[in-house]
């Protein structure tokens, strides 16, 4: 951060640029523009000085010369970019001031702005906040995605029921954050086969594709806070290679040529809209390669531009590998490395396995990815055989430490046997990085304990732990001023980079004026999310509520059929129970579903018949709402999350590796009511066990009630409340007149095995939200606890996950500018 050299920012001339952009871009004038064009116009006038430093920032001699990181994902949910760039230009005042002379308010502009949902949810939210505490503590740093042209579908509900459209985030406008570097496009091939040459009396094997693709990138400006500082965000397009195939269309082939046309225009058009779920699908493999071999030959191209040899390379750059996904980036630069290169495979290993780094981000079986040998074999054979000579050099080590032990060698090989034989990539990812982690505390030891013990064994120093984080300028700055700006009165103005010193409003907690400011804040940011929900969807709601809010990725695992049985225990109790008081409570869901996840649409269906009938009961005297929020997304999240009093992470313990909306709640001042699961755990360890409400089994728990042979059937008859709450899914209660519409939860949480364990947790968790009934009902006892929590969490700063990366895997510099 360098205050001295904050922007000069030229009102005139920026109000200038706007309308040069109204007339010269969007060919349309002061008097006709639509609201949406000022916006476009306004974006690409800051997209101008943006674009500014980030070529600046590239063409830095200091920082051409630094080791970088290069993180490489697959998804970048960034959200929106306007409002945090302006933050992170310090230009927010000043842009609002330039907007109101020209007659329009910033904060309605900015509501034009599309989300770009580069992602699915938790993994590529993650990369964004990475993105910008690289950049805004000055780690030189480029992130490497893909240009989708649909991100992740747009939710909408008929009858209840889910729907979903596709998202051309862009606009026909296109984005106006985005700049194309074509200098830097690359060419990109699939199939064919591999041809042996001799070359200087030397065997070389070479790949000779059936067909090649142009990857176009784009670039996003991440814009350091408060600095000069911006470091791109380079998206790959897939483009046909012009004029195609020029060959298959002289000789009239017409349709062949055609054809590679469609297949190029295919591989970069859709986000893969499933979470934490491996689909085995030929174009997804297609989308994972062209990824992977375009960052890689960017990568090589920036070190050799830089004047430094290949053998360099690890002591330049770090490539880190978010999840399995961009796996094959590890064959493909040892292909280069040899085929290309000329190496001998000991120099190219020696340089490509101490320059990947992998992130591990999940232990769910189905979620680890495995590709077809076939498929690798016939998509890119000359991989797939780099792959082969990996594991027998690696099945080698593995006789050595454990001789004859074949089954160590089936369970540890890169190839799993079988009918079809599968590439296991988080083996190959192990096996090939110097570096492995694990994202909380929990997370990265189970990695050590359950998924990874023989290479733990193996190689003792590769597996670490970095827990995630979230970046402070968007998800407290930004997203919630009232807060923000209490804040900075007490505790002065650096802690959106400093988070950490956010703990100096602790000594303010017992504080009633403070509680008083505290509070009216959160009442705000309540009344203008009950103002967005009157607004789209047509509830009322009581801003005295308490605001009790899930808002994630629709999965078993994650639980959201727990919290409905706690909706439906509240429903029952409020009409068969006299005695029964509670305070208020609206109950916030926002979450898709993977579009062919049939369950997780069936638990969605559920909750809005569920809703439909509970917000009309006149029984119930309004003291319970339940409001599914349509099309949760990072601009969504940025409205519910400053509203939050009770934040839901209710995951089976063992099943979220982290989770990252928890910290964002707990930032923001909601009590977390959890299970010791992902980052909890050390929530938990910062906010002290009286500012958060755990229940429910822990890991191993978990693992002694499964393995005395899990029944969900006893707790079900043992549990008066339980079982009348699961009744009411059977019966017309909700869908008046079609009985058994809702019978597709109940079952998977009887007949169905109930794998995630909701009912073992029902009573513990239910006795949980009663102690945070009563708590509510203290004001001043419930404000201590919700500044505790926004005191106490500026470890889960993405600054902090940064540094340790940092510090312990990438071991690179900043450099200011
Ligand atoms: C933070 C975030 C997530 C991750 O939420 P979890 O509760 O950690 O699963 C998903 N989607 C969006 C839009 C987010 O902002």
């Amino acid at each position: 951060m360098k205050p001295t050299q904050q922007k000069q920012f030229d009102k005139a001339s920026f109000q200038d640029s706007v309308k040069k952009h109204l007339s010269a871009t969007y060919a349309t004038t002061i008097e006709t523009a639509s609201e949406r064009q000022w916006y476009l116009a306004m974006g690409r006038a800051l997209a101008e000085l943006t674009t500014f430093d980030l070529l600046a920032t590239e063409a830095d001699e200091r920082i051409k010369k630094a080791k970088s990181v290069n993180y490489l994902s697959l998804e970048f949910l960034i959200g929106r970019l306007t409002g945090n760039n302006l933050i992170s230009m310090g230009l927010y005042e000043q842009i609002t001031e330039a907007m109101a002379e020209l007659g329009h308010n910033l904060t309605d502009l900015l509501e034009e702005e599309r989300d770009p949902s580069l992602g699915n949810g938790g993994l590529g939210r993650l990369a964004a906040c990475f993105m910008d505490s690289c950049a805004a503590q000055e780690y030189p740093t480029v992130g490497y995605g893909l240009h989708y042209e649909y991100g992740l579908f747009k939710q909408s509900f008929k009858d209840g029921r889910q729907q979903e459209a596709p998202d051309a985030w862009s606009g026909v406008e296109g984005y106006p954050w985005e700049v194309a570097r074509p200098e830097l496009a690359q060419e990109i091939g699939f199939y064919g086969h591999v041809e042996v040459v001799s070359e200087n009396g030397k065997e070389v094997r070479k790949w000779v594709p059936g067909m090649t693709v142009k990857a176009m990138p784009w670039d996003l400006p991440i814009v350091g806070y408060e600095s000069n500082t911006v470091y791109p965000l380079r998206l790959w397009e897939c483009k046909a290679i012009a004029p195609f195939s020029l060959a298959s269309f002289n000789n009239g082939d017409y349709f062949e040529a055609q054809h590679a046309l469609i297949d190029a225009g295919n591989i970069t058009k859709v986000l893969y809209p499933n979470d934490n779920h491996e689909k085995g699908k030929t174009l997804r493999l297609m989308q994972q390669y062209f990824h992977s071999a375009a960052s890689v030959r960017d990568i090589l191209r920036r070190h050799e531009a830089a004047g430094y040899t290949l053998a360099s390379l690890p002591k330049q750059e770090t490539i880190q590998l978010n999840d399995t996904h961009p796996t094959i980036a590890i064959p493909e630069l040892m292909r280069i490395l040899m085929d290309e290169k000329g190496m001998s495979w000991d120099d190219a290993w020696a340089i490509s396995s101490k320059t990947f780094a992998y992130t591990n981000h999940t232990l769910l079986p189905e979620a680890l990815e495995t590709w077809p040998e076939s498929l690798i074999q016939r998509l890119l054979p000359r991989h797939m055989e780099i792959i082969f000579e990996i594991n027998h050099r690696f099945l080698q080590e593995v006789r050595a430490m454990w001789p004859g032990d074949g089954e160590k060698q089936a369970k540890l090989s890169i190839i799993q046997e079988g009918f079809h034989r599968m590439v296991r990539m988080a083996n190959l990812c192990v096996i090939g990085s110097y570096a492995v982690n694990g994202v909380a505390a929990l997370h990265s030891q189970l990695v050590k304990k359950d998924l990874f013990p023989e290479f733990d064994a193996m190689y003792p120093t590769r597996l670490h732990n970095v827990t995630n984080g979230i970046t402070p300028r968007r998800w407290l700055k930004f997203c919630n001023p009232g807060l923000s700006a209490l804040i900075t009165e007490k505790i002065g103005n650096e802690w959106p980079a400093k988070l950490e010193q956010l703990e100096g409003i602790a000594q303010f907690a017992d504080d009633a004026e403070f509680q008083k400011e505290y509070m009216a804040v959160k009442k705000q940011n309540k009344q203008r999310l009950a103002d967005w929900v009157s607004d789209n969807m047509g509830i009322e709601l009581d801003t005295n509520a308490i605001f009790d809010v899930q808002i994630k990725r629709l999965h078993e695992y994650k639980r959201q059929h727990l919290d409905l049985l706690h909706v439906l225990a509240l429903y029952h109790r409020l009409l068969k129970d006299p005695s029964f008081d509670m305070v208020p409570r609206v109950v916030f869901f926002a979450a898709k579903a993977a579009p062919g996840y049939h369950l997780a649409k069936e638990i969605i269906f559920a909750i809005n018949k569920i809703a439909e009938k509970v917000n009309n009961d006149p029984r119930i005297g309004g003291k319970l709402k339940v409001v599914f929020i349509p099309d949760y997304r990072v601009s969504m999240a940025e409205i519910i999350i400053p509203a939050a009093d009770v934040s839901q992470q209710i995951s089976m313990a063992g099943k979220e590796a982290s989770g990252t909306g928890n910290m964002k709640m707990a930032l923001n001042g909601a009590l977390t009511i959890g299970t010791m699961d992902g980052a909890n755990v050390e929530i938990r360890e910062e906010v002290g066990d009286d500012n958060i409400y755990i229940f429910g089994l822990d890991v191993d728990g978990v693992k002694r009630v499964k393995a005395a042979g899990y029944n969900p059937y006893d707790y079900y008859n043992a549990d008066p409340l339980l079982k009348s709450s699961l009744d009411l899914l059977l019966g017309d209660e909700f869908t008046p007149g079609k009985p058994g519409l809702l019978r597709a939860t109940y079952d998977s949480l009887l007949d169905g095995g109930d794998p995630y364990l909701c009912l073992a947790d029902f009573a513990s968790y239910v006795e949980a939200h009663e102690a945070m009934d009563a708590q509510y009902r203290d004001q001043a006892g419930w404000a201590k606890k919700a500044i505790l929590n926004t005191a106490l969490v500026g470890k889960f700063s993405s600054d902090r996950s940064i540094r340790d990366y940092v510090n312990n895997i990438w071991k690179l510099e900043a450099v200011s500018r």
